[in-house]
C-alpha cells in the first residue's frame, strides 16, 4: 500500500469523528475517553487522541490508529479498512495490478449476486407457505427468520439462474459464485433447491455465501457453497454479524455447531452464540472471536463426532489464548432438539454449568479412570491439551490443576509434560514486542525529540541492543528520516503489524516519568556503549585463551594490549 495515500486518508479522516460514530467520546484534558469496546470494564481507559491521531486503551492495551480501529472494531482487513476510510475520506486509491483488481471486481461481483439471491429467497419465503409452516414447525419464528434473513429456494431448476440473468448477471459470475451448475448438455441449473437458505455474512453484514436446508425428501439434507473468491468455510462464523454486540458486550462466545442449532439459542434468549459451520473450530474462526471475546463455551453434540471436535476446539482455543469453556448436553440431543423439547430456562440453566476443559476430558474419559493404563492415558490427552497453552504460568497452573483433578503426583506430571514438549518439534517463539519501562521510556523521549534521535543514532550501535523487542523498537524510531516533524506519525505509517502499532499507540500516549530527558538519554547511552565495551572484552578474553592454547604468544601480546586499552 503507497504511504502517501495512507497518509492522506489519515489528514482527513479525524480519529475523534470516527470512533464518536461507535463510541459516546468525553472530553478529559488533551484526550477523550469512552468505555474500552474491547474489554469490559467500569471506568473508562480507552483513550482517543486527537493531535496524535491514536487511540489507546491503559485496561487491555490495544491501541492504533484509524485503520487499527476498524481492523479491531468490525473485524475488517487492512485493506478492507483503507479501502472503507478512502472512501469515506473521498481519496482515490491508485489501481493496483490487474490479477489483483480482477479479483477483486469478481469478489464484489459475487457480492452482488449474493445480496441478490439473498433478496431472491427471502422473498420467495414470503411466498411459500410450506417452507413457513416448516420453519414453524421447528419453532422458528417470524422474528428469527428475519434477524437471520432466512429464504427459500424454489423447487424449481432455473428459478435463481433466471431472476439473475434478468438483473443483468452473466453466467460466468453465476459459475465462480457457486450458485448455479454447468449442464453437461448445455446450459445452467440452480444449486439449491427446495431448500429453506441461510445466507452466511462477515463481520461487516456482507453476505459471503449459503447454506441450504432440504425441506422435501432428499439424502443431502445440508449444502452449503462452494469456495469462491468471497467464501472460504474455515475463515468464517455463521451468526457473527447478528451477534458482535452481545459478544463484545459479554465477553464470551458460545460456539454451535449447525444453523437450527445457532437458530435455537438464540431463541433462548442467548445472543452471543456464533456456528462453525462444519464440526472443529479453525484457527481462522478462533482468531475472529478472539476479536470480541476472551471466553469460548463450545456447545457440541454429545455423540463421539461431536467430543472429538469439541477436543479439537479447545486445542485451537488454548492455542489462541482463549479460555475454553465446554457445556455438556445430555446424550443424543443438539442444542436445538434440547431447546425444543425441554425449553427455553433449562436450556439457559444447562448453559450456565459449563466445565473447564480439564474436567470436560475426565468426564469423558470416565469409565477408563478406573485403571493405571485409562489414567495414563487420559493424562496424555491432558498434557497434548496443556501443550497448546503458550503463557507459561498459565501452562503451569493448568498442570497443577490437572495433577489435582487426577490425583496424580504433580511432579510425574511435569517431568511427563517436559517429555512431551522435549518430543515436540518446536516452533520458532514470535519476537516479544514488549517493553520493560525504562526502555519504553527511551523509546517514547526519542520520538518526542528529534536532536536526541540524532544523536542517538550516532552513538548507538543496533547490534549492542541485548533486548530483542528493545532493538526491534530502536530499528524501527531510527528510521525516522532527520527533519521529520511528527516522528509518531511517521512511525504509525511505517508499523504495518498490529501488535507494533497497539506498542506504539501505548507508547504515544505514554507520559514521561523521567525528569530529565537528556539525563536519562545520556545515562542510556553510556549503559549501551558500557555493556558493548564488556561484550568486546569478553570477546578478546576467548580469543586470549584460544591463543595461549596454540601457543601463538605474538597473538596473545596483540590481543592483550586490545584489551587493555578497552578497559582503559
Ligand atoms: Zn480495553
Amino acid at each position: 500500500m503507497n504511504t502517501d495515500v495512507l497518509a492522506e486518508i489519515r489528514e482527513k479522516v479525524d480519529i475523534v469523528e470516527l470512533i464518536s460514530g461507535y463510541l459516546p467520546l468525553k472530553r478529559s484534558g488533551d484526550n477523550y475517553r469512552a468505555l474500552c469496546p474491547f474489554h469490559n470494564e467500569k471506568k473508562p481507559s480507552f483513550n482517543v487522541n486527537r493531535s496524535k491521531q491514536i487511540f489507546y486503551c491503559f485496561g487491555c492495551k490495544k491501541g492504533g490508529d484509524i485503520f487499527s480501529f476498524l481492523m479491531l472494531h468490525e473485524g475488517l482487513s487492512f485493506a478492507e479498512a483503507v479501502r472503507y476510510l478512502a472512501d469515506r475520506a473521498g481519496v482515490t486509491l491508485p489501481a493496483r495490478h490487474s490479477g489483483q483488481e480482477r479479483q477483486r471486481a469478481l469478489r464484489e461481483k459475487i457480492a452482488d449476486l449474493n445480496r441478490l439471491a439473498a433478496a431472491h429467497w427471502r422473498s420467495g419465503l414470503a411466498k411459500c407457505d410450506r417452507a413457513r409452516r416448516y420453519l414453524q414447525g421447528r419453532q422458528v419464528a417470524q422474528p428469527l427468520w428475519e434477524r437471520f434473513a432466512l429464504g427459500y429456494a424454489a423447487d424449481a431448476w432455473t428459478s435463481l439462474y433466471e431472476a439473475a440473468k434478468s438483473a443483468g448477471f452473466d453466467d460466468e459470475t453465476l459459475l465462480q459464485g457457486g450458485l448455479v451448475k454447468a449442464r453437461e448438455t448445455g446450459g445452467y441449473y440452480d444449486l439449491f433447491r427446495d431448500r429453506i437458505m441461510f445466507p452466511i455474512t462477515d463481520g461487516t453484514g456482507k453476505v459471503r455465501g449459503f447454506g441450504g436446508r432440504a425441506i422435501g425428501e432428499t439424502d443431502i439434507k445440508y449444502i452449503n457453497s462452494p469456495e469462491t473468491a468471497l467464501y472460504h468455510k474455515g475463515g468464517l462464523l455463521y451468526g457473527v454479524y447478528q451477534a458482535k454486540e452481545a459478544l463484545r458486550r459479554t465477553g464470551v462466545a458460545y460456539v454451535v455447531e449447525g444453523y437450527f442449532d445457532l437458530i435455537a439459542v438464540v431463541a433462548a434468549g442467548i445472543d452471543n452464540v456464533v456456528a462453525s459451520l462444519g464440526t472443529a473450530l479453525t484457527e481462522e474462526q478462533a482468531r475472529l472471536l478472539r476479536r470480541h471475546v476472551s471466553r469460548v463455551a463450545l456447545i457440541y453434540d454429545t455423540d463421539e463426532a461431536g467430543i472429538s471436535a469439541a477436543l479439537r476446539g479447545v486445542e485451537v482455543l488454548l492455542s489462541c489464548d482463549l479460555v475454553p469453556k465446554v457445556i455438556r448436553l445430555p446424550a443424543d440431543k443438539d442444542p436445538d432438539d434440547f431447546v425444543r423439547a425441554k425449553g427455553a430456562e433449562k436450556f439457559r440453566a444447562m448453559v450456565a454449568e459449563e466445565v473447564d476443559f480439564l474436567d470436560f476430558l475426565l468426564a469423558v474419559y470416565e469409565t477408563d479412570k478406573a485403571d493405571v493404563e485409562g489414567r495414563t492415558a487420559v493424562a496424555r490427552r491432558g498434557l497434548e491439551l496443556i501443550g497448546n497453552v503458550k503463557d507459561e504460568l498459565k501452562r503451569s497452573e493448568y498442570l497443577k490443576l490437572f495433577a489435582e483433578k487426577l490425583d496424580m503426583s504433580e511432579r510425574a506430571m511435569r517431568a511427563e509434560f517436559a517429555k512431551a514438549v522435549r518430543k515436540r518439534k518446536q516452533e520458532p517463539e514470535q519476537p516479544q514486542r514488549r517493553l520493560s519501562e525504562v526502555e519504553a521510556d527511551v523509546v517514547k523521549l526519542l520520538i518526542d525529540r528529534p536532536d536526541l534521535l540524532e544523536q542517538a543514532r550516532r552513538t548507538v550501535r543496533l547490534d549492542d541492543v541485548a533486548s530483542t523487542s528493545f532493538r526491534q523498537f530502536l530499528e524501527l524510531v531510527f528510521l525516522v528520516p532527520n527533519g521529520e516533524e511528527d516522528a509518531g506519525e511517521y512511525l504509525m505509517r511505517r508499523a504495518t503489524d498490529p501488535e507494533t502499532r497497539a506498542t506504539l499507540a501505548g507508547l504515544l500516549m505514554r507520559e514521561t516519568s523521567v525528569e530529565s530527558a537528556d539525563k536519562a538519554i545520556a545515562e542510556w547511552m553510556r549503559s549501551v556503549s558500557r555493556s558493548a565495551r564488556q561484550r568486546k572484552a569478553e570477546q578478546l578474553q576467548r580469543e586470549i585463551q584460544l591463543a595461549e592454547r596454540q601457543g601463538d604468544t605474538t597473538a596473545v601480546t596483540n590481543l592483550l594490549k586490545q584489551k587493555a586499552e578497552l578497559v582503559g
